[in-house]
């Protein structure tokens, strides 16, 4: 097997309707640029995909351009839930959090939970109070709510009360965020993050935390993170479908991915995409939404971002 990383970072299929303002287009390449190089010096110096995945992912919560940490959208109370979670390939290890409020970074409480290995999946009340047993803080609800976002939420709120209005669930709200890694010594990690879908009901939770839909590691095959609806995703398992293309069609990254958005596509009429590097090295991105912002280096080599 070569010695060489991989890495990719995702923030979220959706429209993105910033992609047509070049200066905010500008933003979120920028951003992306600068976590994947933030990432590679992880890998560079030997460190493990997993610490890189979960770095790449706070660095994308920490920036409120995306729907995750800081910048989360509003559920149906004007509150934020968010749900996280990251996947070690080479022990099959798991660690996540569903619709936790107050957190800055759920990517590391999901990292907690992970090593301390008693639960796959913390929720809501025993997730916080197990945040505050590792001495995770709880934040200011201001301190993660952004202008923004409680101005789309407003807006959101207003139009769903229109009687024609189709329903803004279904087609707002993108920027979860999502990060893959190959180490040197070919170890694969992915994570997920996500303040889920604008006015979702309170004490829903998406995808993105769930092991087989939202994420997968395996050594044995590839490293995925996922993003759109998670209600579509959960029920084609997204993540593991493409996985365990890899694993049982022996196929690579982007034809693995070009499977799994067929059936994305094909099974449930899905709204969503993914980001895979496999056990190879091999990156690849695929989605159905017109937009998903991501970026790749692959195999060591220069930063490419798309969006
Ligand atoms: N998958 C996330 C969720 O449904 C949202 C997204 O990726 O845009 O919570």
């Amino acid at each position: 097997m070569d010695a060489s990383y991989s890495l990719m970072v995702h923030g979220g299929a959706g429209v993105l309707a910033a992609a047509d303002d070049p200066e905010r287009a500008r933003r979120y390449l920028d951003s992306l640029h600068r976590v994947l190089e933030a990432g590679r010096l992880i890998l560079l110096q030997g460190g493990a995909s997993l610490d890189a995945a979960e770095h790449c992912v706070a660095l994308l919560e920490d920036d409120p351009l995306f729907n995750a940490g800081r910048g989360s959208v509003l559920n149906e109370d004007g509150e934020i839930e968010m749900d996280a979670g990251l996947m070690d390939g080479r022990t099959l290890a798991a660690g996540a959090v569903g619709a936790v409020p107050r957190i800055a970074n759920p990517i590391r409480l999901a990292r907690r939970v992970l090593d301390a290995g008693d639960a796959v999946l913390l929720v809501g009340p025993g997730a916080l109070r197990f945040a505050a047993e590792c001495g995770i803080p709880e934040v200011a609800r201001d301190d993660l709510v952004t202008f923004e976002r409680q101005q789309e939420w407003t807006r959101v709120r207003g139009r769903k009360a229109g009687p024609s209005s189709p329903d803004p669930s279904r087609i707002e709200s993108s920027g979860t965020v999502g990060a893959v890694a190959r180490d040197l010594q070919g170890r694969l990690a992915a994570a997920t993050s996500t303040g889920g879908r604008v006015n979702k009901p309170a004490g829903r939770v998406g995808d993105s935390p769930l092991i087989g839909a939202g994420l997968y590691a395996d050594d044995a095959s590839c490293a995925v993170s996922a993003t759109g609806h998670g209600e579509e995703l959960m029920r084609v398992l997204l993540a593991a479908t493409i996985a365990n293309a890899v694993a049982y069609r022996d196929l690579d990254a982007p034809a693995a991915m070009d499977f799994g958005v067929q059936i994305l596509r094909n099974r449930v009429s899905g709204r969503g995409g993914a980001i895979c590097v496999d056990r190879q090295g091999r990156c690849a991105a695929g989605h159905t939404t017109p937009r998903m912002p991501h970026g790749w280096i692959e195999r060591g080599g220069e930063v490419h971002c798309r969006l």
